[in-house]
């Protein structure tokens, strides 16, 4: 069985489509329909995922990580007991853990998934977590965009083109996408949002507000205690979401410190209007954003036809209010778990794959234009933008100098006015060339995956090279992962 993955910045989940034909969470072994994107290495053998993780998250920061999927695609490296390790290293120990709890569930190994990405994520980020997933012993049958997977569990249909406002509120990041829909392609207009803004920063004004209130009080800051700040972090994360559903709650925390006048506990009262208040900014800077978004698209407001709520921060009220007041013609589908609809989307696209749920055909669209930098400097498109995938694309390429035997060619992605280099990729030949000899047919693949393999023959010798782009980023092939993954597995028990 193919499962869905929605592995997320601070939580993750697992979905399936059952025989009934409906997509549904897998919960883990301590019964929870999702587990926290949190890894805490307990000493140099054992890690920790999960609700037990997040709960080390300020106790021991140092051996704590948080929110690996930022850093999916970059060079950073994380030191935890002397050893290094990849971001697609740390992702791969979360996705240890999904794989085994969904096993468990299932009651036989889950090796297959689809696993969801945000739509502005590029061939670097895609690659990490697809390399996180394969290094889980995973095999990803597509990587697929968040917010297409949120359209597809509330099964948006297409009725001519409609316009999709999907506003992913989560944990840590706000990702706003504005897809155009029509007969199963969902193509991405824009993207936008804000990568550090999201629910914590709700919390953090709540718990501010509470070691406000018992400093003015008792004198006491509560900031310098780590163990009382994980409380104070916890209990407002817990105030703020019951804000959502009563006008007014009480967070009560017993024995948070010690004073001369004895013990002293929180137990202070906050209403739904006096957070949204302390938090106005915060909202403020969500309605800017999906304002923003949607005006440099070039849509108007009344254009939206679709407005899909994602992320459980799209719970709050006061962020409900924005997203309904602006879009006055707009459907909103709030009424699937906000939390839960990316994976339960991934889930559906599993069973579409596997050939279980039939007559939905999703294609997915090219973003930026891919090509390679010829010799004189100019960017040469292979597959252009808009282009739906998978999709095999090849051109013609010679030599420029004599007495040359390879060819560079620089892999580059298009993005508005800018380029970003993918890799330099080389051709070596047998032979020598004078100028102008060599007949090269560059080929760019772009798998389901949105994955790009590049390839090149030398049509005259029928040569092909084993021609890869460098720094890694073409697809981590089983060869070399295998390796890599037992080696890890030896070194680190995910618990
Ligand atoms: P996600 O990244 O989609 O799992 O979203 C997690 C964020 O949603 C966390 O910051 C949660 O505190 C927040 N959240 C979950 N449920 C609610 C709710 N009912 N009201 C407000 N925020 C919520």
């Amino acid at each position: 069985m193919i499962v869905g993955i929605d592995f997320g910045t601070t939580n993750s989940l697992v979905a399936y489509v059952g025989k009934d034909l409906k997509p549904q969470i897998i919960v883990n072994e301590r019964g929870s329909r999702i587990t926290p994107s949190v890894v805490y290495f307990k000493n140099e053998k054992q890690a920790l995922v999960g609700e037990l993780a997040k709960s080390q998250m300020f106790i021991r920061p140092d051996q704590t990580i948080f929110r690996v999927k930022r850093k999916m695609g970059t060079d950073h490296r994380y030191t935890i007991f002397n050893a290094s390790y990849t971001p697609s290293e740390i992702g791969s120990l979360i996705f240890r853990k999904l794989k085994a709890y969904a096993s468990d569930f299932l009651g036989k190994p889950v090796d297959k998934a689809v696993v969801t990405v945000p739509a502005y994520f590029d061939d670097n980020q895609r690659l990490a977590v697809l390399t996180s997933a394969q290094l889980a012993g995973i095999e990803v049958v597509k990587l697929f965009n968040e917010p297409t997977a949120a359209a597809l569990a509330y099964g948006v249909k297409a009725d001519g083109e409609r316009v999709v406002l999907v506003l992913d509120f989560g944990g840590g990041t706000f990702d706003i996408t504005l897809m155009k829909h029509r007969e199963g392609l969902f193509e991405v207009i824009a993207t936008g949002g804000s990568t550090s803004l999201g629910g914590t920063d709700f919390d953090q004004v709540i718990s501010n507000w509470v070691i406000e209130a018992i400093k003015q009080t008792r004198g006491i800051d509560l900031s310098k205690d780590p163990i009382a700040m994980q409380q104070v972090i916890n209990h407002s994360e817990r105030a703020k979401v019951d804000l959502s559903t009563v006008a007014e709650t009480t967070v009560v925390i017993p024995y948070i410190a010690a004073s001369s006048e004895g013990p002293v506990h929180v137990n202070l009262t906050i209403s739904r209007d006096q957070f949204e208040n302390l938090a106005r900014s915060l909202f403020d800077e969500s309605e800017r954003l999906i304002l923003n978004t949607v005006k440099e698209a070039c849509i108007k407001p009344d254009q939206v036809d679709v407005v899909v709520l994602a992320g459980g921060s799209s719970r709050m009220p006061a962020f409900k209010r924005i997203a309904s007041t602006h879009f006055p013609k707009a459907q909103l589908m709030g009424e699937v778990n906000p939390d839960e609809v990316v994976a339960l989307g991934a889930a559906v696209q599993a069973a579409i794959i596997e050939g279980r749920v039939k007559n939905i055909e999703l294609k997915d669209i090219l973003p930026h234009s891919l090509g390679v930098l010829d010799d004189d400097g100019q960017f040469v498109p292979i597959i252009e933008r808009g282009t739906t995938y998978p999709e095999l694309s090849t051109r013609m390429f010679t030599n420029s100098r004599d007495n040359q035997s390879d060819v560079t060619i620089k892999v580059l992605q298009k993005r508005e006015n800018h380029f970003i280099e993918l890799g330099d990729f080389q051709f070596t030949s047998s032979k020598i060339w004078q100028k102008g000899e060599a007949n090269i047919a560059v080929s760019f693949q772009i798998n389901n995956n949105g994955v790009l393999d590049v390839s090149a023959e030398d049509i005259d010798s029928g040569e092909v090279q084993d021609l890869r782009i460098m720094n890694g980023l073409v697809g981590v092939r089983d060869v070399e992962i295998q390796p890599r993954r037992e080696e890890l597995e030896k070194r680190l028990q995910v618990l």
